[in-house]
């Protein structure tokens, strides 16, 4: 190796960053830099193994896929060698010196928000190659690349601040990572040390590993084995090793079918939500594989988009291995494969949530979002995912949840709608004049109270045959159960509805004495085609010009005495009733979110309560 090859190159300021971090303020745990490093080997065999199956020509075609792995307590030095796809010099610069990756960047900003990054989140992202720089001062990567005419290549750094290339002298196929243990981890370095952790969070590995010459896992592609011969431990460990967890699932699928396609699929829920940290949309969790060989770790379009959360594998044996990304959208095949997957998850979900409803509601307050964007989006699945929907309603106690299943078992004989109300709270629908007639009949409604409902239900539509029905809306048909007690004669509605018409003009469609409230004067009901508050409020949000002139119709509660005594008003003290009806007018399109403007509001009750006083 003459002096003139060697090329120094500083980190980019991420990385730098990525390795003050790494190196300083994570404690616990740096013994998973072993499992980052053997799950590299283990993608570049992979994705030599994909290569020779896509029948390229590859440098040294024979070499066994295996991971070698040798300690020297003497030396403290910990060697990792693989024959995977290597690293050519463009890649050692690309993928050991700038960081592409979103979710590393993910991490380093979640790392700053919290002042320090807590293990769980190593687990979620993966540092990746840089945990090395935990236990050792000074690691060199021998890389040798598949394409025929590679270099073999040296990259040496102290993970301080930048690194250098030459040439080496070794010329195999591969990676070789030779780590220097800082004095404090020359644990590292022992047989017996590295051994256990190989065992602990590597025993998955599609390869075979050996340690010092002595094999140590078992490849066990466990999603093609039979459920009954797989025990829970395995499928933890190979949850946690497959997909750099910490947790444990909370939810497993392992099915596998013959027909019409080959299908063996092993798939789990998570217990955390990637998303809810407030980081992006995170990548689909399910790999694809073909015979036990990756065709692609994050296929896009293979699962309905909502069921990225969702970890796990599929090899079906029917996918041809030289697909490529864009073709697998279109695939016909790829598409039956997902739509069987899809319709096995909610149907595992949903009996998850009816062995176990508690359970199911801890995983639904962290995953609602994924399921509701489901109902909004994937078609196909619609009914389905609408089951697995939970929310409360009049009929539940606070804070209890029940699903539509369950509204619809409660339906009256021959109710024809479910009935559900938008709002920003239980305690602010309860206090709603809207819901005054159901709850005065019994009939159920439901409460939607998280911001992305009204969307989700006005997707659904219906559910079982059963048209869902907000309440707000005018046209609802009840019966006469609720009308009791001294109310105004039909003449005298009448004559009151006349002139609260011409009152309101044209801000109302119509105006009608109705049986829809107990306690309340006055009711504004929207048109069932019109925007709910909570989508007008939006609307506003985003267009400050943002007009809906939306005209109402009112009911008066003929029973209640301020329209009583309202009816005689109108006669007696002409000016004082004008000023009452146009109070009343906008108490009720608060109530139905419709004052945009409160300025006369404010004007005419200072005034009424000017007349009020002696
Ligand atoms: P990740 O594995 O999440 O991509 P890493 O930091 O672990 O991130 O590795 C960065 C990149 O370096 C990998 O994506 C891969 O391209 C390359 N790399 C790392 N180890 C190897 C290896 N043993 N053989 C070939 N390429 C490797
Ligand atoms: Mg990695």
């Amino acid at each position: 190796m003459s002096e003139t090859t060697l090329e120094k190159h500083a980190f980019q300021a991420e990385i730098q960053q990525l390795l003050d971090l790494v190196v300083h303020s994570l404690y616990t745990d740096k013994e998973i830099f072993l499992r980052e490093l053997i799950s590299n080997a283990s993608d570049a065999m992979e994705k030599l193994r994909h290569l020779q199956a896509t029948s390229q020509d590859v440098h040294e075609p024979s070499a066994p896929l295996e991971i070698h792995i040798t300690t020297d307590e003497e030396g403290k030095t910990l060697t990792l060698s693989d024959r995977g796809i290597g690293m050519t010099r463009e890649e050692l610069v690309e993928n050991l010196g700038t960081i592409a990756h979103s979710g590393t960047k993910a991490f380093l900003k979640s790392a700053e928000e919290q002042g320090v990054a807590p293990a769980q989140l190593i687990g979620q992202f993966g540092v990746g190659f840089y945990s090395a720089f935990m236990v050792a001062d000074r690691v060199d990567v021998h890389a040798r690349s598949w394409q025929p005419d590679g270099a073999a290549l040296k990259w040496s750094s102290d993970g301080k601040t930048g690194y250098e290339i030459e040439e080496s002298d070794n010329a195999e196929r591969g990676v070789k990572i030779v780590m220097s243990l800082k004095e404090a981890h020359a644990e590292f370095a022992q047989e017996y040390r590295i051994k256990s952790l190989i065992e602990r969070y590597s025993n998955f590995v599609g390869f075979p590993i050996f340690l010092n010459g002595k094999r140590i896992n078992e490849v066990e592609a466990l999603w093609l084995k039979n459920k009954a011969d797989v025990t829970d431990e395995q499928y933890k460990a190979f949850y946690q090793f497959a997909f750099h967890a910490y947790d444990e699932p909370t939810y497993r699928l392992h099915f596998s079918v013959d027909a019409p396609l080959s299908i063996h699929a092993l798939l789990f829920a998570p217990r955390e939500n990637p998303e809810q940290r407030g980081f992006g949309k995170c990548e689909p969790g399910i790999s694809l594989y073909c015979k036990k060989i990756l065709i692609d770790s994050q296929p896009k379009g293979l699962l309905p988009d909502w069921m990225r959360f969702m970890k796990g594998v599929v090899d079906s044996a029917d996918i041809p291995l030289n697909i490529s990304r864009e073709t697998m959208q279109d695939s016909a095949l790829v598409k039956k494969i997902g739509s069987i997957i899809g319709k096995r998850v909610i149907k595992m979900l949903e009996k998850e949530a009816q062995a176990d409803p508690e359970k199911y509601r801890a995983f639904y307050q962290k995953f609602e979002r994924f399921i509701k964007e489901g109902v909004a989006t994937d078609y196909p699945n619609r009914d389905a995912l609408a089951r697995l929907l939970r929310f409360e309603s009049s009929l539940t106690e606070n804070g209890a949840v029940c699903g539509l299943v369950d509204v619809a078992a409660r339906l009256r004989d021959g109710q024809e709608s479910i009935y559900y109300l938008v709002g920003g709270s239980r305690e602010q629908i309860e206090s709603s004049p809207y819901l005054e007639a159901f709850k005065a009949r019994g009939l159920e409604v439901i409460y939607f109270i998280d911001a992305v409902d009204e969307y989700v239900v006005d997707s659904l539509g219906e559910f079982d045959g059963k048209k869902l029905v907000s309440i707000r809306h005018a046209g609802l048909d009840l019966d006469d159960a609720a009308a009791e007690g001294d109310a105004l004669s039909a003449e005298q509605t009448g004559e009151l509805c006349s002139f609260l018409q011409t009152e309101f003009g044209d801000r109302v469609t119509s105006v009608a004495g109705g049986k829809r409230l107990v306690d309340s004067p006055i009711i504004a009901l929207v048109p069932s085609d019109g925007l709910s508050p909570q989508m007008r409020q939006m609307m506003r949000a985003m267009d400050e010009n943002f007009k809906d002139e939306v005209k109402v119709e009112i009911e008066i509660n003929p029973r209640h005495p301020l329209i009583q005594k309202l009816a005689t008003a109108k006669d007696e003290n002409p000016d004082l009733a004008r000023m009452i009806s146009g109070q009343l007018l906008d108490n009720a399109l608060i109530a139905a979110g419709l004052l945009d403007d409160a300025r006369e509001t404010v004007k005419r009750m200072n005034a009424l309560m000017e007349k009020m006083m002696p």
